[in-house]
C-alpha cells in the first residue's frame, strides 16, 4: 500500500480527464476524478455535441428551400426553438451518464465537486472541505469564455454557455468575435432565421485559415444575409424597452434582442490553488508544461485547454492519453501536433488540414497551388448561388502535400480522409495516382490538374 489515497487525482472530468483517467485505470492505477459541474465537460455538455446539433437544425432551412428544384413542394414550415433545446438536453444527458457509466465501469472513483490544489500531492474538495492526495494529480480544467470586461454593459451579454439554453429564440443577434464560436453560431442563428450580425475587430473572420477560405466564408455569409461588420468592437452595451443597444468603437450602434461574446476561452486556472504550489503560468492563464504535459512541480501534470495549445476536443483526449500511457503504462509517447485537421461548422463548412498559403510561404517553402472553385451539383437543380472551394497547398520540391483546405458541404467529412493522406506524407503524384469517385465534390481532390497562377 503506498502512503497515498491514489495514484492519480484527475480535475476535471471533460474531454482530456476522462480519457486520461479510464487508461490509466485500465493499467491497474488507483484514480480519483474531480467534476465539478458534469462529466463529459465542454465538449460534450456545451460544446461540439450540442453545438453540430442545433447546426444540424440551422440547416433545414436550406433543404426546405433547395427541395423546390427537386420537384418538391414543401407546405408551411414551422420551427419550435424550446422544442429543440429540450430534444438536445435529453440527448445529452444521455452522453453525460454514458461517461459516468464508463468511468464507473473502469474503476474511477468520481467525486462530483470542484477541487482545488491543496500540495504536490493532495486536492482539497471544495464541497466536502476534504483533503485527498495522490501521487500525481492531472489539471484538465479546460477552458471558460472569456468576457471582455472592459465594455461598460458587459453584464448584459451571452456566451455560448448560454447560447445553448435561451428561453426563447432572439429575433435579432449580434454577435462578437470572428473566430470559430462566433462563425458557427452566426451560422446556426441565421439559419433559424435569426437577423444575425457578426461584430468583428479585423478585417476577414477566421484569422489563421487559409485565405481562400476566409474570402469565400465572407461572401457565402453576405449571400446569406449576415451582416459582417469589420473593424468594430463593442464598448458600451445597454439595455432600453425594446432589446438591447450596442455602441461600435466605429461610432455606430446596433439593436439586438440578445449580444453574444464569442472573443475566446481563457484557460480554467483561477482560485486552483496553483500559486500556492507554485505551478507556473503562462501570460494568458495557461499552465506551462513540458513536452510530455508536466508542469514545473514534478507530481502535477495538465493536458488540454486549461494549457492552451491546440485548443480541439481529440487533441484533448490524444494528451490525456500519452499521460496515462507515459506515466502508468510504461508506455512513453508524445502528442504530434502537426496535421491536426480542423473544422468550422459554419454553412458551408469549412475544414482545412496542415499549412495555410501564407504559413507555408512563411516556413520558406516555394509552393505549387491547386485550387478549384465550383457550383456543387446539388445547386445546379437548386439553383443555389454557392461555390464550392477545394484547395492544395503543395511543396515544390519534393511535392509533398503541405495543406488541404475546403469550403463547402461535407468539409469535415472529406478533410478527416484528406488528413490520413497528409500524416502518410502523401505527394501531389500520389493524388493525382488515386482514382476519383464520381459524381462527388471530393474526387476534385485528385483531379486537380493545372498549377495555380496569380492572375
Ligand atoms: P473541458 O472539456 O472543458 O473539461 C474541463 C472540465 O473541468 C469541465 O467539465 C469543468 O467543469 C471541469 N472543471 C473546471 N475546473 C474544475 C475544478 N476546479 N474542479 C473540478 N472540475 C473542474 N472542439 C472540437 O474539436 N470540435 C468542435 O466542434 C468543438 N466545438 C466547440 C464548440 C464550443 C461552443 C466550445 C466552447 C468548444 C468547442 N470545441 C470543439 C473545443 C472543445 O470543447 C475543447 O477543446 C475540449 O472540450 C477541451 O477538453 P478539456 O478536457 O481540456 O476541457
Ligand atoms: P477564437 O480564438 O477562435 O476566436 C476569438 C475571436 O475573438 C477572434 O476573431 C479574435 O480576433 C476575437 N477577439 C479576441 N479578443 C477580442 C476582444 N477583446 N474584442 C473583440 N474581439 C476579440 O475563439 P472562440 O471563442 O471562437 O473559440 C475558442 C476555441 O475553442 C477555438 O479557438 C477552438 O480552439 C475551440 N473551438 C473549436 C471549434 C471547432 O473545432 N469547430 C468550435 C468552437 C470552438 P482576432 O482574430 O483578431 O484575434
Amino acid at each position: 500500500m503506498t502512503k497515498y489515497d491514489f495514484d492519480l487525482f484527475v480535475i476535471g472530468g471533460g474531454s482530456g480527464g476522462v480519457r486520461a483517467a479510464r487508461i490509466a485505470a485500465g493499467y491497474g492505477a488507483r484514480v480519483a476524478l474531480a467534476e465539478e459541474y458534469r462529466l463529459g465537460g465542454t465538449c460534450v455538455i456545451r460544446g461540439c455535441v450540442p453545438k453540430k446539433l442545433l447546426v444540424y437544425a440551422s440547416r433545414f432551412a436550406d433543404e426546405f428551400e433547395d427541395a423546390a428544384g427537386f420537384g418538391w413542394s414543401v407546405g408551411e414550415t414551422r420551427f419550435d426553438w424550446g422544442q429543440l433545446i429540450e430534444a438536445k438536453d435529453r440527448e445529452i444527458a444521455r452522453l453525460e451518464s454514458v461517461y459516468r457509466a464508463n468511468l464507473e465501469k473502469s474503476g474511477v472513483t468520481i467525486f462530483e465537486h470542484r477541487a482545488e490544489l491543496a500540495g504536490p500531492n493532495a486536492v482539497r474538495l471544495t464541497g466536502e472541505d476534504r483533503v485527498i492526495t495522490a501521487k500525481y494529480i492531472l489539471i484538465a480544467t479546460g477552458a471558460a469564455p472569456t468576457i471582455d470586461t472592459r465594455v461598460v454593459g458587459c453584464e448584459h451579454v451571452i456566451t455560448s454557455n448560454d447560447a445553448f439554453h435561451l428561453k426563447e429564440l432572439p429575433r435579432r443577434i449580434a454577435i462578437a468575435g470572428g473566430g470559430y464560436i462566433a462563425v458557427e453560431f452566426a451560422g446556426i442563428f441565421a439559419g433559424l432565421g435569426v437577423e444575425t450580425t457578426l461584430v468583428y475587430r479585423g478585417e476577414k473572420l477566421l484569422r489563421g485559415f487559409d485565405e481562400d477560405l476566409r474570402d469565400g466564408l465572407m461572401e457565402a455569409y453576405a449571400k446569406r444575409g449576415i451582416r459582417v461588420l469589420t473593424n468594430a468592437t463593442f464598448w458600451r452595451i445597454e439595455r432600453t424597452t425594446s432589446g438591447l443597444v450596442g455602441a461600435l468603437s466605429d461610432g455606430t450602434a446596433i439593436e439586438a434582442d440578445q449580444i453574444m461574446f464569442a472573443i475566446g476561452r481563457s484557460p480554467n486556472t483561477a482560485a486552483l490553488g496553483l500559486h500556492k504550489v507554485g505551478v507556473a503560468c503562462g501570460d494568458r492563464g495557461e499552465i506551462k508544461i513540458d513536452a510530455d504535459n508536466r508542469t514545473n512541480i514534478p507530481s502535477i501534470y495538465a493536458i488540454g485547454d486549461v494549457t492552451d495549445r491546440v485548443n480541439l476536443t481529440p487533441v484533448a483526449i490524444r494528451e490525456g492519453h500519452a499521460f496515462a500511457d507515459t506515466v502508468f503504462g510504461g508506455k512513453p509517447w508524445r502528442v504530434n501536433y502537426s496535421n491536426v485537421p480542423t473544422a468550422v461548422f459554419s454553412t458551408p463548412e469549412i475544414a482545412t488540414v496542415g499549412l495555410s498559403e501564407l504559413d507555408a510561404k512563411a516556413a520558406g517553402y516555394e509552393l505549387d497551388i491547386y485550387k478549384s472553385r465550383f457550383r456543387p451539383m446539388k445547386n445546379t437543380l437548386s439553383g443555389r448561388d454557392e461555390r464550392t472551394i477545394m484547395k492544395l497547398v503543395v511543396d515544390r520540391k519534393t511535392q509533398r502535400i503541405l495543406g488541404v483546405h475546403m469550403l463547402g458541404p461535407d468539409a469535415a467529412e472529406i478533410i478527416q480522409m484528406a488528413a490520413i493522406a497528409l500524416q502518410m506524407g502523401a505527394t501531389k503524384a500520389d493524388f493525382d495516382a488515386t482514382v476519383a469517385l464520381h459524381p462527388s465534390a471530393a474526387e476534385e481532390l485528385v483531379t486537380m490538374r493545372e498549377k495555380w497562377t496569380p492572375q
